[in-house]
């Protein structure tokens, strides 16, 4: 049995438990052309299992994958979430409704990285509070009250200031590089254009005007960071809003018609509110993932076709040969 990945040698990792695979922690299969991949945690690359016991595989990632949890899914595939494994079904998943654990757990991990900023703000004001009323005599209740709030603050600041990564486009109004920063995200425009569903017209940070244009993927990068930025600026108790915003777009035909719907109102990413700016995070970034996944599954697939052809093809000449060895005798 392998253990490690074929591209990059990395361990695959899993401990053989409840899941009875064995090797590895996420996995993709598709069950209608009975395939199975191990996915490399380190280089992210899919290893398709050996031919021999492939059938084994799936059924066990069949029962794996019905015990677990939809995170999202499109047309082509699934993301589930099983005891502590991911796994990725490939070909006509039934369509099941999009759970909100996901968008929970981003959270919680949004919710870590605050904390990173929180505790370091209050042992380091918390120190300069105690010394400056030690030394006036004031009342720091009042101080201490204000701490998470300036945390807060500092935490949204980071965020904003975070560089988008696309390559900076060039301000048609003005000639500016437009290096943006998430912040600088929420005056664009979403709109459409003839070869995407999504576009971002963005506001120039030096002359305010709508200086550049940008699609598909970039528009998808920009966008994302630019409602991180907006939500985390507006939504109080985001995660109770987690389960709303997943319904909000369960109503609006899921994420890609919603994403659709929002470019066609061309509205500027700062007057989404609330729910409907969490929701079209939700949605931006389930499709972004789903793509990827899926960019990786064809080129897996292209893979597992020449590797299951050089599998089976000795055995289709051997079987060739007996037949044509009855048939002539002399060979
Ligand atoms: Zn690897
Ligand atoms: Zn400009």
């Amino acid at each position: 049995m392998y253990t490690t990945c074929g591209f990059c040698s990395g361990s695959l990792g899993g401990d053989g438990s409840s899941s009875g695979l064995g090797v590895g922690k996420r996995f993709a299969f598709d069950a209608w052309k009975s395939r199975a991949w191990v996915i490399c945690q380190r280089c992210g690359r899919w290893n398709l299992t050996p031919f021999d016991t492939r059938i084994e595989t799936i059924e066990a990632l069949e029962r794996l994958s019905a015990s677990g949890r939809v995170a999202a899914t499109s047309e082509q595939v699934s993301l589930i979430r099983a005891g502590g494994c991911d796994v990725v079904r490939v070909g006509q998943p039934r369509r099941v409704e999009l759970a909100t654990w996901r968008y929970g757990e981003r959270l919680k991990a949004r919710e870590r990285e605050r904390l990173k900023v929180l505790v370091p703000t209050m042992v380091v004001f918390v120190g300069a509070t105690i010394a400056f009323n030690a030394a006036l005599g004031g009342s720091f209740g009042y101080m201490i009250g204000q701490i998470p709030r300036m945390a807060d603050g500092i935490y949204t600041g980071i965020v904003g200031r975070r560089k988008v990564a696309i390559e900076p486009p060039i301000c048609a109004a003005c000639g500016n590089v437009m290096v943006l920063r998430a912040r600088h995200v929420r005056h664009a425009r979403l709109t459409e254009t003839t070869h995407h569903d999504l576009a971002l017209l963005l506001s120039c940070p030096r002359c305010h005007r709508e200086g550049a244009l940008l699609e598909g993927p970039d528009a998808e990068l920009a966008l994302r960071s630019g409602l991180t930025y907006v939500n985390l600026r507006k939504a109080r108790r985001l995660k109770k809003k987690a389960a709303e915003a997943a319904t909000f777009v369960d109503r609006h035909g899921g994420p890609e018609a919603f994403i659709h719907n929002s470019a066609r109102m061309e509205l500027t990413v700062s007057r989404l509110e609330g729910t409907e700016a969490l929701a079209l995070e939700m949605a931006v970034d389930e499709q972004a993932e789903l793509r990827e996944l899926e960019r990786q599954w064809r080129q897996a697939e292209e893979i597992a076709d020449i590797a299951d052809n050089l599998a089976i093809a000795p055995a289709v000449e051997q079987e060739f040969r007996r037949l044509k060895g009855g048939d002539q005798p002399t060979g």
